[in-house]
């Protein structure tokens, strides 16, 4: 065997390389962060050729002295750490040393560099690996990186390289996470001597994305702000209703770095779950600001998929945090949020001719998640859909008694803090199915069915979260002849829905007896129902076991929304009934969208309108 030698630096750096820089986006990834670790207030980002043929990165940051930036080209040099301690306290984006050094070994390199206290700045050149050049230029305070024809020295890489195009995807996708993980430095993208972007500092976050993907985009978001222990979660979120067909649209940073991380992404999911339709995803920018102890940056080289020390925290927290921004979203907002800069005025300055009574929302509580079994319905729970459905509060203090007129029923919630108003002002029903409602922002039209399936499934949700959900006997017992395998079924989950107002009795071998049925339930529908649902979770086995779990409540109650009292398409109502459908509606947790997620309200602004009639 031949002797052990170290390896010289030009080949350890050439293989460093093959670890930090896969393809020219990792190259402006680490000169980006660079950048923006040496304070830069503007950078610009120029390519050629999807990078192959040239980046070249611009900042004006604190830039090198002629000594550091010699330094900075060597292995394990970095000014951002000295001690092993200092890892786990690392706030900067780059931290090894390494990217300068590899990216020089494998390419064309070229590094000016100016503080702003040296006269003049210097310059560096390097070809792949070796330094060819070393003198005094004239510069302006910043640094300057040029990488010409990367990969060259090392032309198998170059084969693994994609097309221009896709590489250029690529840093285009890159150069905008960055932007808008960080509106208060100007950035700039030029592409083939094309620009693609130029975004000067901005104000905020929405300003941001709003210049970089367009005034519609920016539309369907809502901000999300809250703290959470050990710190922060903000950005902007996509409004209930707003989804898209693939998961390309889940942005997330942490501490202001680009990541992905499957507990963000699930969390999003789960958030949205029911408030887009099924198969599409969620349309976020979520920043999870944390101490950097509890974040794990190292998973992966290039640095992009990160762990939470404490996973199910973080998971916790963003689920329960965009859970309540989606609860009290309300038509209209982001609009006037973006174009104003503020939040629509308190009640009382718009005074519709034919005004709603104000409607309270209730507050969601505080630690309501999806898994919070506790919640009680009171407050939140709306008024039953249709006639005969008592409420299940009514219904459980008084089995027997008559529903209560709806005007008795409140919708208002007691523990509200600071009462958010809505007057929507009925126009009239359109082609039967929708309900036109002028509001203070707009014009809203109401999809009849969509609201009465939103109001049922919380109405009937709320009676399975309920310890004493309302149930109403049955003058004639319902019998129940069901299949072996069917009766098993029940069997299991019997215990569970008796406890959820079913009285239902085993009779004889594979024969039961309904003595009662849930307030939200009509008698006649009781055996289907039964039927329908010994089949679901026939079908969904270990989700239904337990009975308890949220998912098996959901799935019941989108069943008895989906199947609830049907009306002739077209229809007419009376306009005194879609005026309460519509204050129904908006008391629900999740007005804006019915239980599969498709939207129950559109919304058509006044500016929508004043852009429509080329006002603005
Ligand atoms: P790291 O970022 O991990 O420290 P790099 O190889 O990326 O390693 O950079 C080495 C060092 O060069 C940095 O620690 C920093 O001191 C200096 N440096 C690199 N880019 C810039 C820049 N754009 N402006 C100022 N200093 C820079
Ligand atoms: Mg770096």
């Amino acid at each position: 065997m031949p002797p052990i030698r170290v390896l010289p630096d030009r080949v350890a750096n050439q293989i460093a390389a093959g670890e930090v820089i896969e393809r020219p986006v990792a190259v402006v990834k680490e000169l980006v962060e660079n950048s923006l670790d040496a304070g830069a207030t503007r950078i610009e980002i120029t390519f050629a050729r999807g990078g192959k043929h040239l980046i070249r990165i611009e900042d004006d940051g604190c830039g090198m002295t002629p000594d550091e930036a010699l330094l900075s080209l060597e292995r394990f040099a970095t000014s951002k750490l000295s001690e092993t301690d200092d890892l786990l306290a690392l706030r900067s984006f780059g931290f090894r040393g390494e990217a300068l050094p590899s990216i020089a070994s494998v390419s064309r390199f070229s590094l000016r560099t100016r503080t702003a206290g040296a006269r003049t700045g210097c310059e560096i050149r390097v070809n792949a690996g070796k330094l060819t050049d070393r003198r005094e230029i004239a510069a302006n305070p910043g640094t300057r990186i040029e990488v010409a024809q990367l990969f060259g020295p090392v032309p198998a890489r170059r084969k693994f390289l994609k097309t221009d195009a896709t590489e250029a995807a690529h840093i285009i996708h890159l150069a905008r996470l960055y932007a808008v993980a960080h509106p208060e430095v100007a950035f700039t993208l030029i592409e083939d001597g094309r620009v693609v972007f130029r975004s000067p500092v901005c104000r905020d976050l929405t300003e941001r994305v709003t210049e970089i993907w367009g005034r519609r985009l920016a539309r369907d978001l809502m901000p999300l702000s809250v703290d959470m222990p050990g710190g922060r979660l903000h950005g902007l979120i996509g409004r209930p209703g707003v989804g898209r067909a693939t998961r390309q649209e889940m942005h997330s940073f942490v501490n202001r770095r680009p990541v992905s991380s499957r507990t963000l992404d699930y969390a999003l999911i789960e958030a949205y779950h029911t408030r887009i339709p099924k198969g599409r995803y969620p349309l976020a920018f979520l920043f999870v600001d944390i101490d950097a102890q509890a974040v794990d940056v190292n998973v992966h080289p290039a640095k992009r998929e990160v762990r939470f020390r404490d996973e199910a925290r973080v998971r916790n927290a963003v689920l329960t945090a965009v859970l309540d921004a989606l609860r009290q979203a309300q038509p209209g907002e982001t609009e006037s949020r973006t174009e104003t800069g503020q939040r629509p005025e308190p009640d009382g300055r718009f005074q519709p001719v034919d005004p709603l009574p104000k409607i309270v929302r209730p507050s969601p509580r505080p630690d309501s998640g999806p898994s919070d079994e506790a919640r009680s319905p009171q407050g939140g729970s709306p008024a039953p859909p249709d006639g005969p459905l008592p409420s299940p509060e009514a219904a459980s203090a008084d089995r027997k008694s008559a529903p209560p007129p709806a005007a008795d029923r409140s919708i208002t919630a007691p523990t509200e803090p600071a009462p958010r108003g809505l007057e929507w002002r009925f126009v009239g029903q359109v082609h039967g199915d929708y309900a036109a409602f002028e509001t203070r922002t707009g014009l809203v039209l109401l999809r009849i069915a969509s609201a009465r399936a939103r109001i049922r499934f919380e109405t009937v949700l709320a009676a399975f979260e309920a310890d004493a959900p309302g149930s109403q006997p049955l003058l004639v017992p319902a019998t129940l002849d069901l299949p072996p395998l069917a009766a098993a079924t029940l069997e299991e989950h019997r215990a569970w829905l008796n406890e959820h107002g079913f009285a239902i009795e085993e009779f004889g071998r594979n024969f039961y007896r309904i003595q009662a049925v849930p307030a939200w339930l009509s008698p006649e529908e009781a055996e289907a129902f039964l039927r329908d649902l010994i089949d679901l979770m026939a079908e969904r086995g270990s989700t239904f076991r337990g009975g308890k779990s949220r998912l098996a409540e959901e799935t019941l109650a989108r069943w008895a929304a989906e199947r609830g009292p049907g009306r002739g398409a077209g229809a007419a109502d009376h306009p005194e009934a879609l005026r309460d459908l519509a204050r129904r509606l908006m008391a629900c947790r999740d007005p804006l969208t019915d239980p599969s997620g498709r939207p129950t309200v559109v919304e058509l602004s006044r500016g929508e309108l004043e852009r429509r009639f080329g006002l603005r």
